[in-house]
């Protein structure tokens, strides 16, 4: 065996010299200056950009409303604030996902209850939500995972049935398609994240996009501390200066110099989504050969925004686990990653009486399950970096002897 096909990990030259991160955000000269203006400028937390972003969001997205937040938890937060869920209430979500899209539901006493995944989309399964139903139900946080969208009709089919408030966790989709539909015009109230591993960055940031009057106006109230100035509200008038607080509220701000360079970001989308797409088919042209790795389906309605590209091992034809796959890509200097952890899974939930089990399908696939680099600002060059690391690696491990 020549030094090349030496797997890194036993000593033999890695398929890259230089680390391959898993995600990372592209931030151009535009970016800068939109951020530097505003520091020039009269405002630096909630100020022109700020709603300027938000109406473009809403635009973009095709709903009516759109509130932004400091990050994604806190407007998810506020989403589940704006529901109506308080102590003792049920909110049917995913496990796998990141802890956040269960953490609201705590953070106003509710429980997380957690309905298996589909094995083939990864996605929350609207039977298990059915199954999970109780009368202390009051949502569902479907999550469109990877950026493929959640089977909205029939999750928001069940909520009709049942009254129940659909929050979807679009952390990953912004521009992603359900059915030809934008995703964030679909859901009671949506949620973007942009955290810089995301579409489209703020640093830190979120937005709940909705349709409902009611809903923006307790989100507009929730990021500030439960407080208001809108005289259609308030319950006394003491004058000019007069405000008041009507409930505990957070400081959920974005701050104008993010919002602006989230408008600079909005700007790009379009090519980031285009990139996504193209290097995910190079990856799925490739990986079609390897019969020891599954690359992601996607149903018909779907219109992924591709957010993360997953690919599951079948353990059945390799010589190694995940750990062992994973190990050996990271000495190949490919930054993977895996997404994620079934949230249960997590010793606070633990403590909590979450017990393992519960979901066999996404602890089935938390243990096959490796994510690939993929991002805007990788190279074509890096996409092939990749397969070639992969395509060394699960040789390696084959059982089919072919190979070697
Ligand atoms: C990133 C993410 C969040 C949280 O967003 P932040 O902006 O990091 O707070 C929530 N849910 C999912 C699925 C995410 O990927």
């Amino acid at each position: 065996m020549n030094n090349h096909l030496e797997l890194a990990i036993h000593g033999g030259k890695p398929v890259r010299d230089s680390f391959l991160s898993y995600g990372k955000q592209w931030i151009d000269e535009e970016d800068i200056q939109a951020v530097i203006k505003v520091l020039r400028g009269d405002y630096l937390t909630t100020g022109p950009e700020v709603g300027r972003f938000e109406e473009e969001i809403a635009k973009y997205v095709g709903s009516k409303y759109a509130v932004s937040f400091s990050n994604g938890t806190a407007a998810l937060h506020g989403a589940c604030y704006a529901a109506g869920i308080s102590g003792g209430d049920e909110v049917i979500t995913t496990p796998m996902t990141f802890v956040a899209s269960a953490n609201c539901v705590l953070y106003l006493g509710g429980s997380p209850v957690f309905a298996d995944i589909d094995p083939k989309t990864y996605n929350i399964n609207p039977q298990k939500i059915e199954q999970l139903i109780t009368d202390k139900t009051k949502a569902i946080i479907p999550v469109d995972f990877t950026g493929q969208p959640a089977d909205l009709d029939a999750i928001i089919k069940i909520a009709k049935e049942n009254n129940l408030v659909v929050i979807e966790d679009a952390a990953h989709a912004i521009g992603a398609k359900y059915n030809g539909k934008k995703i964030g015009s679909i859901s009671d109230m949506a949620m973007f994240s942009f955290h810089p591993v995301k579409h489209i960055t703020t640093g830190e940031g979120g937005v709940i996009t909705t349709n409902s009057e009611d809903y923006y106006k307790k989100l507009l109230q929730f990021r500030t501390h439960g407080i208001t100035r809108d005289p259609g509200l308030l319950k006394e008038q003491h004058g000019p200066w007069y405000y008041e607080m009507q409930f505990l509220g957070f400081n959920y701000r974005m701050t104008d110099f993010q919002a602006a360079l989230g408008i600079s970001q909005l700007d790009k989308l379009e090519k980031f989504l285009e990139l996504r797409k193209k290097y995910v088919e190079i990856y799925n042209e490739a990986f079609r050969e390897l019969r020891e790795i599954k690359v992601p389906y996607q149903p018909a309605f779907s219109d992924s925004s591709w957010h993360l590209y997953i690919v599951r091992l079948n353990m059945e034809l390799l010589n190694a686990n995940r750990k062992q796959i994973y190990e050996a890509l990271v000495k190949e200097n490919i930054g993977v990653n895996v997404h994620y952890i079934p949230v249960y899974m997590q010793p606070y939930y633990q403590q909590l009486g979450y017990k393992k089990g519960i979901c066999p399908e996404a602890e089935k696939l938390y243990e096959e399950m490796i994510t690939l680099p993929l991002f805007p600002a990788m190279e074509e060059a890096d996409v092939y970096d990749v397969i070639s690391a992969v395509k060394k690696v699960i040789r390696y491990y084959s059982k089919e002897k072919n190979y070697k």
